[in-house]
């Protein structure tokens, strides 16, 4: 009687959730569960979550080349070799736009979206309407306020508001009624917020020492244990050494145009002992480790405290939890591509990633969850290790092609100075110059010859070249134009030649890093996107995709619709439902509502 009471109440909140066809096979379903245990194929008690993954983790390695899974691979052993071993390795997947920084490739993974569709157009902007340089997550509204943990008092507003389309994590949070947990972690707010969404149970970065996060975000009583017992500061002292004997690496000892962090030299080990190798942990120490191992180790064990906290993976629907791997991106703007610390600080984090992974084995079940793992954009050769090829390679001086560009106004009588900034690629006009440009036919001919003229100029595109995604055979205009969101993007483009590093550094100063990113040539775009577990079909994919294409694979397996139509699902790497990929009971489900 009992038994039949359970059922009564359980067939009744079916009802109210499921349409009639899925009700009639979820009542089939529920005749197969009422008989003996014996006669039972599985035991299962309904949720939002059956049929699918019980959690999805999205992993960013920030910086990572693809081509860093194809040289390394063989000396991995752990996180990272498993990704390709068991899972769906897509080896020909790039960005197709030209604004291949970390705030545009966060925000492209996470909402299967283009700039010109997701707005995120850069790490910074330069912003019309306050005339000054904004961050993609600073933001204006007065009632947001970053928060720290463990009595840390960080300054500023971060907050995912300008990203214009919600991320695949709100939406699968939305369209399933709230089940779902949103927890992510990243050295960087503009990873951690944009793989969040516009809010979320706990969305953290790594600020002056200290875990940080802001007002629409949950606060978690385990991350404050966790910043109170482990902080990172903790890990002054300690030191990088080389994993592995000398000859397992690739490069010369010293990477060649390299610039360490402060307190390092060029060889290994590098200590974590901050400017001067005393005393206290200083702003220093503090780029150290987000430089070292011990960041990426410092990310795993928030994770994993995040797994066992929340219960991430056992709850009634799925759950969704990111990482954003930053030390990558530190270790290759100082090091480069070419350096022994690149090719260490990948075997550290296959570490991590199987620690990782062993961590949601045991807590969540092998199968039940699914991983996906990629990066936001990939890094030019350090420009002096490049010339030593004897190709052209080199350092394109933005200050010095400002200086070009205001001299060649000058006969036009245009304001003074004419240009309010140039960063990266875009250069903004200061207010009613380049409308006046358009309609002056030879002052806009005067700058063009002018940026042609600078070193390691390719080309120079204007704004009204980009509008609307025109139709062109030109790859390096459609990029520009995939990065384009008007009011938010230049004026004018500066398209780099391939192997010219954009440079901000004022004349007579050295710079500060070794090498970047940013550009529409393939060592920036081509990144790895591999994918495991739950739903995923095994294998290796040559055919060209782009991360866009993440998200809407991830919204596919958990059944919901996302907005955008940049990305495509990713079918080939996904098990069809009648190919044993899922129970019995789902493919009765299937059979019966056809
Ligand atoms: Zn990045």
């Amino acid at each position: 009687m009992a038994h039949s009471m359970t059922c009564f109440s359980k067939r009744f909140l079916w009802s109210a959730v499921y349409p009639e066809p899925r009700r009639a096979a979820l009542l089939l379903l529920f005749f197969f569960l009422s008989l003996p245990a014996g006669a039972q194929t599985t035991a299962a008690k309904p949720s939002k979550s059956e049929g699918k993954p019980k959690l999805v983790v999205l992993l960013v390695v920030d910086q990572m080349r693809a081509d860093y899974v194809d040289k390394f691979l063989f000396q991995w052993t752990g996180g990272l070799k498993r990704l390709v071993e068991e899972g769906a390795w897509f080896r020909d997947a790039a960005y197709p736009y030209a604004a291949t920084e970390t705030c545009v490739g966060h925000s492209t993974i996470s909402t299967g979206a283009f700039p010109p569709t997701h707005g995120m157009v850069a790490n910074a902007w330069w912003d019309r309407k306050e005339q000054k340089m904004v961050t993609c997550t600073s933001d204006l509204d007065p009632n947001v306020k970053n928060i720290g943990y463990a009595g840390a008092t960080p300054g500023g507003a971060d907050t995912a508001w300008r990203m214009t389309v919600p991320s695949f994590a709100e939406e699968l949070k939305f369209q399933t009624g709230g089940v779902t947990r949103i927890v992510t972690f990243s050295l960087k707010a503009r990873a951690s917020l944009t793989m969040a969404g516009h809010k979320a149970d706990a969305a953290t970065w790594f600020e002056g020492g200290n875990w940080v996060t802001s007002s629409p975000y949950g606060v978690q009583p385990f991350i404050e244990e966790q910043a109170k017992a482990h902080p990172p500061k903790a890990d002054f002292g300690k030191t990088w050494a080389l994993s592995l004997p000398e000859k397992s690496y690739w490069y010369s000892e010293k990477a060649l145009g390299a610039v360490p962090p402060d307190g390092w030299d060029l060889t290994f080990p590098h200590p974590l002992r901050g400017k001067t190798g005393t005393g206290e942990p200083d702003p220093a120490f503090y780029s150290q480790w987000a430089t070292s191992p011990y960041a990426d180790t410092a990310l795993t064990e928030l994770a994993e405290k995040a797994v066992d906290a929340l219960h991430l993976g056992n709850g009634s629907g799925t759950d969704f939890l990111a990482v954003g791997y930053s030390t990558v991106d530190y270790v290759g703007h100082a090091f480069g591509p070419r350096s022994r610390e690149i090719q260490d600080i990948l075997i550290r984090l296959d570490k991590d990633l199987a620690d990782l992974f062993a961590h949601l084995d045991k807590n969540v079940g092998r199968g039940n969850y699914v991983v996906a793992l990629s990066a936001d954009h990939g890094v030019v050769p350090v420009p002096e290790d490049m010339q030593t090829t004897g190709a052209d390679a080199g350092v394109l001086h933005l200050p010095e092609l400002q200086e070009r560009i205001e001299k060649a106004l000058e006969p036009f009588n245009f304001p003074k100075p004419a240009i309010a900034r140039i960063t990266g690629s875009d250069i903004y006009f200061a207010q009613g110059v380049y409308e006046k440009m358009q309609h002056d036919h030879a002052a806009m001919l005067a700058v063009i010859d002018a940026s042609l003229a600078q070193p390691g100029v390719a080309a120079v595109y204007r704004a009204d070249e980009l509008m609307n995604r025109p139709a062109t055979q030109s790859p390096t205009l459609r990029a520009f134009a995939l990065s384009y969101f008007p009011g938010r993007s230049g004026d004018l483009f500066i398209v780099p030649k391939p192997y010219w590093l954009m440079d901000s550094t004022p004349a007579g100063k050295s710079r500060s890093y070794g090498t970047g990113h940013g550009t529409p040539y393939n060592y920036d775009q081509h990144v790895p996107v591999l994918f495991m577990g739950y739903g995923i079909q095994p294998g290796e994919y040559f055919q060209s995709i782009t991360p866009a294409d993440i998200a809407p694979t991830l919204a596919a397996l958990c059944g919901i619709t996302l907005a955008p139509r940049d990305g495509h699902v990713l079918a080939e790497a996904l098990k069809k439902r009648m190919s044993g990929a899922t129970t019995e009971k789902a493919a009765l489900g299937r059979s019966t509502s056809q």
